[in-house]
């Protein structure tokens, strides 16, 4: 995604086997753990550490939807976001950490201690060192009920207000694809997720998407994106009224597929593949840009095979913030043929649904990809250039690169 992750003629430090419990505070919902551990073992060992007997459990607070396999020390690089209904980013989640700096020394880093280099790292993309240590906070593991209703981006927008939030904690927003339907882009599948009292039933009872139903929705999301709503808010409506744990409800089953498969089942003469961007907008503006990126994006030329929509609350603290405001983040999954023309074609609808959401007053999500221009990552991130200050004046050799900073770095340089 975007580069941050690679580092072309650099070495790659690989922290997943760097991925211990190292303490656990129950009684202020603190766990110190190494920064390569993955959620699923981060949320196992959790609750391996406790007794569902004891008056409060102890569970995360929120992980990237979609994909489980992915450390803290990236969470906490990329600043991530859940689907909390009332949640800023997870620096909100972080009580200190460890970095090893380009001058090869340990800091301990939090609100008290180092508070520039927490500001700098949560968000920094790895750029000022390497997190070796987090101490997360955690919440009250608590069970939750889904709720499925179909939703127009204003009733949207308005469940923060209307709705209690101490009880609805989670909620994602899948809206139709289907660029025939005048639902285009505009109305959706919203999934809650409000506490109850009554625990869950065992996961194995309960209806879920296995690997093989992600992949066909897949396949229809290629070849039938008004089937492909049908079968997908089906599948969810008939799931309302299921019970969770507020932490493993956040994991999910994300198809490892190798695009080629579905390239030779289209028929398509080109390798192919989904390509993200991630919008920030105000919210009382979504309606208004979602309804110009339909009409950009109605042609069909660079389709829509899936998105969804998180309100997620604003980041007062890290330098390079994205969420800068209670924004709606609105991700677009874009299909793209990589031939010079296909990439040209993604690279421009990338650049005019940045420029959509800039003319609102809102910004995008930097690493997803490089084809924003300077113009468009200083309007969107205004604070980029002292970040790159920051960047040279604590890491002048560039200890700590990637593709992605490098890209940047040249793109500002320029005259
Ligand atoms: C399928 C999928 C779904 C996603 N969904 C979401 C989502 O819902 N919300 C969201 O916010 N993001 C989402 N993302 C983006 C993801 O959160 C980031 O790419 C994240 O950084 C990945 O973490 P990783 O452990 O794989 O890190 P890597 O990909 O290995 O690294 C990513 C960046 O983090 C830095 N980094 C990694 N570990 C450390 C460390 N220990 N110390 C310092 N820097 C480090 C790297 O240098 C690099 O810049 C998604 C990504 C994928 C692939």
């Amino acid at each position: 995604m975007g580069g941050q992750q690679f580092g072309t003629g650099t070495w790659l430090f690989d922290l997943r086997g760097h991925s211990s419990i190292r303490q656990f505070d129950a009684r202020r919902g603190l766990v110190t753990v190494d920064a390569g551990i993955e959620w699923p073992a981060l949320i196992a060992g959790c609750a391996a550490l406790q007794s569902p007997d004891a008056a409060t459990t102890w569970g995360i607070r929120q992980k990237q939807t979609s994909a489980d396999r992915l450390t803290l020390g990236g969470a906490l690089a990329a600043n991530i976001h859940g689907r909390g209904l009332r949640l800023p980013p997870i620096v909100g989640d972080v009580e200190a950490f460890t970095l090893i700096g380009p001058d090869d020394l340990a800091r301990s880093c939090s609100r008290d201690e180092n508070a520039d280099l927490f500001r700098l790292a949560i968000g920094g993309y790895g750029l000022f060192g390497v997190i070796a240590e987090v101490t997360l906070r955690l919440m009250p593991r608590l069970p939750v009920q889904r709720s499925v209703e179909i939703l127009t981006l204003d009733e949207l927008v308005r469940v923060p207000e209307e709705r209690d939030t101490t009880d609805w904690l989670f909620g994602d927003f899948q809206y139709s694809i289907d660029e025939n339907s005048p639902d285009f882009l505009q109305r959706g599948v919203f999934s809650a997720y409000r506490r109850c009292d009554e625990p869950p039933a065992e996961l194995a009872a309960q209806r879920q998407l296995r690997e093989s139903d992600w992949e066909e929705l897949l396949w229809l999301a290629h070849t039938d994106r008004a089937k492909v709503w049908e079968v997908y808010s089906g599948f969810y409506r008939a799931t309302h009224g299921q019970r969770y744990w507020s932490d493993t409800h956040q994991l999910s089953v994300y198809p490892d597929h190798d695009h080629t498969a579905l390239d030779r089942r289209i028929g398509s003469p080109f390798p192919c593949s989904e390509m993200i961007s991630e919008l920030h907008v105000p919210r009382a503006l979504l309606r208004e840009f979602m309804g110009r990126a339909g009409d950009l994006l109605r042609s069909g030329e660079t389709p829509v095979n899936s998105g969804t929509i998180r309100l997620i609350e604003r980041d007062t603290e890290t330098l390079l913030a994205w969420a800068r405001e209670p924004w709606a983040c609105i991700i677009f999954n874009l299909h793209c043929e990589h031939t010079p023309a296909g990439l040209a074609r993604a690279a421009a609808a990338f650049r005019a649904l940045i420029d959509l959401a800039l003319a609102l007053g809102g910004s995008y999500y930097l690493t997803y990809h490089r084809r924003a221009n300077r113009t468009q990552v200083e309007t969107a991130d205004p604070r980029f250039r002292e970040f790159l200050v920051e960047k040279k004046a604590r890491d002048p050799g560039e200890i700590f690169s990637s593709d992605w900073y490098r890209h940047h770095r040249d793109l500002f340089a320029a005259p």
